[in-house]
């Protein structure tokens, strides 16, 4: 830790903080002085301090707390600790199971993002270009987060509220992100995600998680993103699909309904019709892919 002195330049240097427990991190959020910024990977935060557009009296670094990081699976339960990498994420025999996961890591930008950025970073931050967030919201994830009134979870589909928004209380972090694993025998899942060329960020991504019974969707759970200001799940698509025959046709006919549920915004990266049009495709890849894998034969 810095002793908060002035530096040459004039300019205060932020303390550090590198606690070793989720109590000692949140007391340290609780008591540092000034405006506390938690820091993970520091893939985000630190570009957007070095670039002024975010100011920190204070980083508390949550990277050494053993108790954040890790892959789970008890009862079904997957459990994905918050500062557990892209790569760790990965290389994590639950991201072969559920593919969805394995391909939203694999597109993350480069090996250096993928080894430091986190699970938890990702969704704390609340950009949904973020390629991990439609996997999760597909899975109907939910975040465990710490603070000064204890422990709480809530469904992802509540803890992202806008853009760059979330419902994270003052003093409280990210501890972990858990969801049923889908069953192995009879469920796929894949991820579709498009960038424009030179860009890197998804213009649109869809995750499609899939469960089968005899040769018809019993359950499909679809969400997008990048294509509106949080991560949304494709209802219409869904409730389509539900109890239909499995079928390439089924599929293609229900991602046309896509779009219903999104609202893209006019950027560089396209227009809304554009994206409309890009997510009913990624729709259907991703839905034939995860059919594909759940056993089916569309
Ligand atoms: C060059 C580059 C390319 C990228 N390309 C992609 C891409 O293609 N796809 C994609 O999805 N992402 C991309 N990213 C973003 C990357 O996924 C995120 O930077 C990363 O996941 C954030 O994790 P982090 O641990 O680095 O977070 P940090 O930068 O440490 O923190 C990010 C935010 O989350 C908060 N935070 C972090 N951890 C916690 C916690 N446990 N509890 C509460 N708040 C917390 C921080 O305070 C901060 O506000 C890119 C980033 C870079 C730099």
């Amino acid at each position: 830790m810095t002793d908060g002195t002035a530096d040459a330049t004039g300019r205060s240097e932020a303390d550090y903080y590198r606690p070793e427990t989720v109590e000692a991190a949140c007391r340290r959020l609780r008591d540092a002085d000034g405006r506390v910024r938690i820091v993970a990977g520091g893939q985000t935060l630190l570009p957007l301090v070095r670039q002024g557009l975010v100011d920190a009296d204070a980083f508390v670094d949550v990277s050494a707390v053993p108790g954040l990081s890790g892959v789970t699976v008890e009862d079904g339960r997957a459990t994905v600790g918050a500062t557990t990498t892209y790569a760790e994420l990965a290389d994590h025999g639950l991201a072969d199971r559920v593919a969805a996961l394995g391909e939203a890591c694999a597109v993350v930008a480069d090996r250096q993002v993928r080894t430091l950025g986190t699970v938890g970073g990702a969704v704390a931050h609340g950009d949904p270009t973020f390629d991990l967030l439609a996997p999760l919201r597909a899975l109907d994830a939910d975040v465990g987060l710490a603070g000064p009134d204890g422990r709480r979870r809530v469904p992802l589909s509540e803890f992202l509220i806008g853009h760059l928004r979330t419902d994270r209380h003052e003093g409280e972090l990210v501890t972990d992100v858990t969801f049923d694993r889908p069953d192995p025998e009879r469920s796929g899942s894949a991820y579709e995600r498009h960038a424009a060329a030179g860009s890197g960020r998804a213009t649109a991504g869809v995750a499609a998680v899939v469960t089968l019974v005899d040769g018809a969707v019993e359950t499909a759970r679809v969400a997008c993103s990048a294509v509106a200001d949080t991560p949304v799940r494709a209802h219409a698509v869904e409730g389509d699909l539900t109890g239909e025959a499995a079928s390439a046709e089924a599929v293609a006919a229900a991602s046309e309904r896509a779009p219903a549920d999104i609202d893209p915004i006019d950027d560089e990266a396209g227009s809304p019709a554009y994206k409309r049009r890009l997510v009913a495709t990624l729709t259907e890849r991703s839905l034939l892919s995860a059919i594909g894998r759940a056993g089916g034969s569309p």
